[in-house]
């Protein structure tokens, strides 16, 4: 076995050996029951192989990773014209808060914590249908995962939609700033359906190869988008935790509380782990490990 096959292997055993899994996100009913002792690490490199251990065919729930399809479809659409609604700080605060829209007259400080994407999302749909956006984004994936085999899990959307009462306060809060431009339900409707899109760790890593620069890639977005989303995913991307994770793992990340990361080794490699248990920032828990684990045995870093 190569030496990176070899150092998946490892990091397969030791997360098992440790059995420190984590729990599913707890506040949305479909992912609640998933089972957290599940691990999956796809990772796709230069020449354009694949590498994967554990459960790499496996679809889970993207989630937040969504956020950064929803981002490049919406620069692609509007370009600069959606910092006037969002910024691109990084923040202290948790994913979900909303504090800082309150002291920032609801400008979201970015487009990974969940006001910034709802504001993404609705800059995406303007104009449109919900169904338009929502196969602009799917299509937008599958086009850079190379396969049309990428699906939303509509009870995932429903059941996030029963139960979603903070997303529900950011959309509406945003709305009173005059900060939505559909109708709060609408704009909320079209973000739980993308993030209930499901992909295998293999799809993930195989989307990521433009934004890693692979030259295998299929040239499906501008380079310069491609390099504002990933320095948004280094400094925005595990929301209160990127500082933390960037001093571990030293690369671009975007974790969803499906329990995925994606995981961009500019010019090296496209990564996706998962494992569906969170920590206290509702980042995959043994995954965030894993991630650390294998930027270490790799010697991957941008630093
Ligand atoms: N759909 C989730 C939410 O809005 C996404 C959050 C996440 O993955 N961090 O709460």
């Amino acid at each position: 076995m190569d030496s990176l096959g070899q150092a998946l292997e490892e990091i397969h055993d030791r997360i098992h050996e440790e059995a420190d899994w984590g729990l599913p996100a707890q506040y949305i009913p479909e992912l609640a029951n998933v089972v957290p002792e599940q691990f999956a690490i796809s990772v796709v490199t230069a020449d354009g192989s694949c590498h994967s251990v554990g459960q790499a065919q496996r679809p889970f729930s993207i989630q937040s990773i969504s956020k950064v399809f929803a981002l490049i479809a919406t620069l692609g659409r509007i370009g600069d014209q959606l910092w006037t609604r969002v910024g691109r700080e990084p923040t202290r605060t948790a994913f979900d808060s909303i504090m800082l829209l309150e002291t920032d007259s609801g400008r979201p400080p970015n487009p990974f914590v969940n006001a910034g994407a709802i504001v993404t999302t609705d800059a995406l749909l303007s104009g449109r249908e919900p169904r338009q956006a929502l196969a602009e984004i799917l299509g937008l994936i599958r086009a850079m995962a190379g396969t049309d085999d990428i699906y939303i899990n509509n009870e995932v959307a429903d059941s996030e939609k029963r139960t979603g009462a903070r997303n529900k306060a950011l959309a509406h809060y945003l709305a009173s700033h005059g900060n939505l431009r559909n109708d709060p339900d609408l704009t909320l409707g079209t973000y739980f359906h993308q993030c209930a899109i499901e992909m295998t760790t293999e799809q993930l890593a195989m989307s990521g190869r433009v934004l890693a620069g692979l030259e295998c890639a299929p040239r499906t977005i501008s380079r310069m988008h491609a390099k504002r989303a990933n320095a948004l995913m280094m400094t925005c991307g595990h929301y209160d935790a990127s500082g933390e994770f960037a001093f571990k793992v030293g690369l671009p990340g975007k974790s969803g509380v499906g329990g995925g990361i994606l995981l961009i080794a500019p010019r090296k490699a496209s990564i996706a782990i998962w494992s569906p248990g969170l920590n206290g920032y509702g980042n995959s828990h043994a995954g965030t490990r894993a991630a650390a684990m294998l930027a270490r045995s790799t010697g991957w870093s941008v630093f």
